[in-house]
């Protein structure tokens, strides 16, 4: 059986770092771990290529070779997904797919012919059976979630490290918070489910013997889900592992309460994590408690992030506007409390509704769902109707992304970070790849760029004050064109074109 599995392309995102990459000469910022995941799952004997649209092209003869092609994806991959169906229709060709964007909306895929549902390591071996039997059905749907335990590491074989900016690892699923807005406990339940430390510590030597000496997400939505197994177990196993083997950085996602825990901290920044993603979303606690983020209220936020920023870990932030709570002063609340906390990378977001979510289900019931969700927070658009009224919301969400990206105040807020930022345990190594990145960064950046003078005082700024961040500097110099590209592409432009019109029309009183 010959199996094409094809990850859809990804339009350009805040995240997908493409205006950076061409830096550092990569094609994609992460593999889909996801489909090496399913390839794992698939019975050996099988013959099995991949195809990353955002690496390669998909040839025909890539699908006229496939007996079936699998499809994994999120919702912001949905444009692509469409095309690839359609391909495969047109070429006759057998097509099963799953991950999230299936998993939420099954019913707007009727055309796939086999549609494998929540987690694969429970649907999977469904589907296979039943092929076996030479029965399959249109669709595999579970209740309940799969034990991590039992996970294969990814099949890495199938790509090549050096098209992708960072690698991925999974070690947990499962948030015990219970955001509103948030998905992750409908995909993966409120219980953190774990991968054992021996996993951990396989996956990560399979990723060593590739040659990878570079960054390592770990893409667990709340990586603190269980903080006694990470102090006791996983990250001691870590530490060691390290011990021999330099040159790979981690960084993950979670909650604000890392704060509150300095040995957790401590012992994240010794097996070599540099930056962690956290949802504060708001500095406003009846937003706060509105979207029903209990960690993140009754304490400072401004203090818990620089608490994080001085161990040694860069924070990321995630921010929303446009909560029923929200006044029309939150959007500079929001500029003055992502200037102050010195938060580089700030995803600035306007409140939306995924499907399966409670806030999806809430807002449905006041028909406030407006159109269909993108999947992608940095777009300027919003699947709801916003209580403070469309236009207001986008004008204030506008004046945020203009305030924060502009080159003045982004480069002044790498400055705070570094001012305050523990320089990191673990470093990259200066290869060649580093040092032409750092030359296309003074060339495009410092000579050519309109934040050419920005770019030069934070540069002597850095060499002077904190010489041992200068290539954070750099680095950091390069995302933030990277931000300013993508806000140029959707945000500051006129935004007639990506709204629905319907929306507009609508305002709700308080
Ligand atoms: S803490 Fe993060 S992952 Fe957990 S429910 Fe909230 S938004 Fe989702």
């Amino acid at each position: 059986m010959n199996i094409l599995l094809v990850y859809p392309k990804f339009p350009e995102t805040f995240w997908s770092f493409s205006y950076a990459l061409s830096f550092i000469g990569r094609k994609a910022a992460f593999p889909p771990l996801g489909l090496l995941t399913i390839a794992s799952l698939l019975p050996e004997e099988w013959n099995k290529r991949l195809v990353d649209l955002n690496v390669e092209e998909l040839k025909n003869g890539d699908l006229l070779w496939a007996d079936l092609v699998f499809l994994s994806s999120m919702a912001v991959q949905r444009k692509s997904v469409v095309q690839i169906i359609e391909r495969c229709q047109a070429l006759q060709i057998t097509v099963a797919a799953g991950g999230p964007l299936f998993t939420s909306e099954p019913e707007k895929f009727p055309e796939v012919d086999h549609l494998i549902l929540n987690e694969a390591e429970l649907t999977l071996p469904l589907f296979l059976a039943d092929i076996q039997k030479g029965k399959p059905e249109k669709i595999y749907h579970v209740d309940g979630f799969c034990d991590l335990a039992s996970t294969p590491p990814p099949q890495w074989d199938l790509i090549d490290v050096k098209h992708y900016a960072s690698m991925n690892i999974q070690f947990s699923r499962g948030c015990p918070f219970n955001c509103e807005f948030c998905n992750v406990t409908t995909f993966f339940g409120r219980h953190p489910r774990l991968k054992t430390t021996g996993q951990i510590i396989t996956e990560l030597n399979r990723i060593y013997a590739t040659g990878w000496r570079n960054g390592i997400f770990f893409v667990d939505d709340n990586f603190i889900g269980n903080k006694e197994f990470l102090k006791n177990s996983l990250l001691p196993a870590i530490i060691e592992w390290r011990r021999d083997k330099k040159g790979c950085v981690f960084f993950t996602e979670s909650s604000i309460n890392l704060a509150d825990d300095p040995k957790l901290l401590d012992m994240m920044v010794k097996a070599g994590f540099d930056s962690v993603f956290i949802g504060i979303e708001s500095p406003d606690e009846m937003s706060l408690a509105e979207c029903h983020k209990h960690q993140n209220r009754n304490r400072d936020l401004l203090e818990s992030v620089k608490r994080i920023h001085r161990s040694g870990l860069q924070v990321m932030g995630g921010f929303i506007v446009g909560f029923d709570s929200d006044l029309p002063s939150i959007f500079q609340k929001q500029v003055d409390f992502i200037q102050k906390s010195g938060i580089a990378i700030a995803m600035v977001g306007m409140l939306q509704a995924p499907p399966g979510t409670r806030l999806f289900e809430r807002l449905s019931g006041e028909n406030r769902i407006a159109s269909f969700f993108s999947g992608d927070n940095v777009d300027g658009t919003t699947n709801i109707i916003p209580r403070m009224g469309l236009d207001t919301l986008l004008n204030g969400y506008q004046s945020i992304m203009k305030d924060i990206y502009s080159p003045a105040n982004y480069y002044r807020r790498v400055r705070t970070l570094l001012r305050e930022l523990k320089t990191p345990v673990a470093t990259m190594p200066l290869n060649l790849q580093r040092c032409l990145s750092f030359f296309r960064a003074a060339m495009r950046l410092g000579l050519l760029g309109k934040e050419r003078f920005h770019y030069w005082q934070l540069m002597f700024w850095t060499l002077f004050r904190r010489p041992g961040q200068l290539a954070l500097a750099v680095t950091l110099s390069i995302y933030g064109h990277h931000y300013r590209r993508i806000c140029e592409l959707y945000i500051y432009k006129e935004q007639e074109n990506t709204l629905h019109d319907q929306n507009r029309s609508v305002t709700i009183q308080k």
